[in-house]
């Protein structure tokens, strides 16, 4: 195949062997009757089960399947920006590799797509199969995200999407490392439109999101669109400051003309406010100078192992 395909989905995966065959039916029968060209670009974020394999195997009853190998593992983020960049087709459609969202919905977001949008993405009307916590610490991040954003990142929305090729050029200019591709996608503009679907279970396996790898991606799409959380060290500082100042005054006055009672009590609280008010400032700066420091070092973002795209490995 040497014309470039009409539809490109890229999908990432990380130990999904139970998923990707049964995936790989639903995708073929959702795209058959489309009748145009397609390809599907899996990018194997150094799975440590026999994912390789099973896309290797696939790649080679089926042209239409295109896999690139990372070294390691580099994260959700970086294995969709390898596929976003090595897809070539006019559309990009971005889904997980476990089931969750429905390759079914993919001729729909195309058809919107083609109304004249440049995104189209798929909002979750509900999620299943994921307990109460995630759900609801879902619900309350993106919320405080559009809080504090200048730009619109939309609600309850992952990276499950079409794009046109020009979101394509232009993401591929973003070269930050510490990637928030819905928030970027947000970012460029054009027509953005979504459709709702229902979120279904993981199909085998489980989630790869910890907690803590989710907290550090929620710091992501803060940091990475928001400055507001270094508003508040500023705010809180300056707060802090003027009560300190009256407090000083008090104790000055007390001290000449009051009775000096040994303030340990007060003393103490103050101490430890002061403290604790400055550590916060200080974490929040580092939040961000970790980030710039990452961004200098100008490292490439991940490494290719093996892929059958031509121009996929360096
Ligand atoms: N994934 C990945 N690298 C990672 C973690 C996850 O490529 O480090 C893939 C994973 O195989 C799946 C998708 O990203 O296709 C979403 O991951 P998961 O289903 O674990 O996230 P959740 O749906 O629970 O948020
Ligand atoms: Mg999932």
């Amino acid at each position: 195949m040497s014309s470039s395909p009409t539809l490109s989905v890229v999908i990432p995966v990380y130990n999904e062997e139970m998923n990707i065959g049964k995936l790989y039916q639903r995708l073929c029968s959702a795209l058959k009757p489309l009748n145009t060209d397609w390809e599907v670009v899996y990018v194997n974020d150094g799975s440590k089960d026999r994912s390789l394999s099973i896309l290797q195997g696939l790649a080679e009853s089926d042209s239409h399947v295109k896999y690139i190998d990372f070294s390691r593992n580099f994260g959700h983020q970086l294995a969709i920006t390898a596929g976003i960049e090595h897809a070539k087709g006019e559309w990009i459609v971005i889904m997980d590799g476990d089931g969750q969202d429905p390759p079914e919905l993919i001729p729909d977001l195309l058809d919107k797509a083609k109304e004249g949008f440049e995104v189209v993405y798929a909002r979750r009307r509900k999620r299943d199969g994921e307990n109460f916590l995630k759900k609801f610490t879902a619900r309350m991040f993106y919320r405080i995200l559009a809080k504090i954003t200048s730009i619109e990142i939309p609600v309850d929305t992952g990276d499950f999407r079409i794009i046109h090729r020009k979101i394509q050029r232009i993401l591929s200019k973003m070269p930050e490392q510490h990637k928030y591709i819905r928030g970027q996608i947000s970012w460029i503009g054009f027509n953005q439109t979504f459709l709702e679907y229902d979120r279904e279970e993981r199909m085998g396996g489980a989630t790869k999101f910890t907690y803590r790898k989710m907290m550090r991606f929620a710091l992501d799409g803060i940091s990475s669109f928001s400055t507001w959380p270094l508003k508040v060290a500023t705010i809180s500082g300056f707060i802090v400051s003027a009560v300190a100042f009256v407090l000083i005054i008090y104790s000055l006055y007390q001290k000449f003309f009051g009775s000096t009672e040994p303030g340990w009590t007060s003393l103490h609280i103050s101490v430890l406010f002061l403290g604790g008010i400055q550590l916060i400032g200080i974490g929040m700066l580092g939040e961000y100078l970790g980030r710039v420091s990452d961004n200098v070092k100008n490292r490439p973002h991940y490494i290719v192992r093996d892929s059958n795209i031509a121009d996929a490995e360096d």
